[in-house]
């Protein structure tokens, strides 16, 4: 992989088995008989659901959930990307995640993998510990058919709709805050016979990102209920375009908000004449324009990924010992100097908790880890 992602490819695949060896295994007619019973999907279509590959774009509440939903239901490969690793916080709706993951601060990515292969070994899980950015999406998104997103930010949904747009490649935004839960089918023109009439991208409804600061699950809190509603919708939507009838999924922006039962529908059935993304096909984030090298994660910390660089943790370990405490796996290290705590992952990316200043941040990284 020339990208500085880190791939943990199934350990459970079939291919791994040991010929002559006999293993039990779980019928797969046995397994998804009542999602066969259902007319929606038959024989046929599981058929289908075992040929498909989806790429999920973060691996938090809604991404473990899709994940989750996605792996139960027999989708054949699943490629999952997150940055980030597991925290307390996570369980109450990380739907993936147990309390060992937190104490162990494994990156969600290779959790939810580990997890996925305990209910459905006999699916595909390809698990990418990093940040998707223009210089890596094509690599970590090009072989699936569909892209979901379960992001926590709209820097990145920009970026997966230049993507998609420009590949002809269908996704589904989700975002769920509060008891909010918000989603929209992004179908694009293809060259060849698509088996859709295009909708409108996310740059038709939203031609610039939002201003100012944004609600977040650190700020406004979340409801796990939310959470599953829009990942519910968006995985149901998936298997409508995996089982070959996109003409059945929803043309609309489509939002309900759990608490106070309210609802809206935006219409997004056509792209909008003049959208400088399916329009004009002018894909600014795709080219990297704007974008920071450092990202604020929203929570009190600071993302440093600007360092590309294989790291050696042992080595590490023993620079930092005199400094605070320091635990690594072969995934991480953790370094605990209040009070900050510094994350660093394989590939020399870190998330430096206890800041939210951008200085301190880079401080920390050039004085510690190095510049
Ligand atoms: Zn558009």
């Amino acid at each position: 992989m020339s990208h500085p992602s880190h791939e943990f490819a199934s350990a459970f695949t079939p291919s791994d088995e040991t010929p002559g060896v006999a293993s039990p295994a779980i019928d797969d007619q046995e397994r998804y008989s009542r999602q066969i019973l259902f007319a929606g999907i038959g024989s046929e279509g599981q058929q289908r659901l075992a040929r498909a590959h989806v790429a999920i774009v973060g691996c938090g509440a809604t991404g473990a959930a899709a994940a989750s939903l996605l792996a139960r239901a027999g989708v054949g490969t699943l490629t999952l990307i997150d940055r980030d690793f597991v925290e307390p916080s996570n369980l109450q709706r990380q739907i993936l995640f147990d309390e060992s993951d937190a104490l162990q601060s494994l990156p969600k990515a290779e959790a939810a993998r580990r997890k996925i292969a305990q209910f459905n070994s006999g699916i595909t899980v390809h698990a990418h510990v990093t940040d998707l950015v223009p210089s890596n999406i094509a690599e970590l998104l090009g072989g699936a058919q569909l892209i979901l997103d379960a992001t926590d930010n709209f820097e990145t949904r920009y970026l997966i709709n230049d993507f998609a747009v420009q590949q002809g490649k269908p996704w589904i935004y989700a975002a769920a805050i509060g008891a909010y839960a918000a989603t929209m089918n992004v179908l694009p023109q293809t060259d060849s016979a698509a088996p859709w009439q295009p909708t409108a991208c996310l740059a038709c409804l939203f031609p610039k990102p939002p201003s100012g600061p944004v609600e977040t699950c650190d700020t406004a809190g979340i409801l796990s209920t939310a959470v599953n509603l829009a990942a519910s919708i968006q995985v149901t939507e998936a298997l409508k375009l995996l089982t070959d009838q996109a003409k059945l999924m929803r043309r609309t922006l489509f939002s309900f908000d759990l608490w106070s039962n309210e609802r809206s529908e935006v219409s997004a059935a056509c792209p909008r004449s003049g959208c400088t993304v399916c329009g004009e096909r002018a894909f600014t984030h795709l080219a990297g324009k704007g974008r920071a090298h450092i990202t604020l994660c929203g929570r009190n910390s600071v993302q440093i990924h600007e360092h590309h660089r294989p790291v050696d943790f042992a080595a590490m370990r023993d620079r930092l010992a005199p400094h605070g405490v320091v635990r690594f796996n072969d995934l991480l290290l953790r370094f605990e100097r209040p009070p900050h705590t510094l994350t660093l992952f394989a590939d020399g990316r870190a998330i430096i908790q206890g800041t939210t200043d951008m200085t301190v941040a880079r401080s920390l990284y050039a004085r510690f880890i190095g510049s």
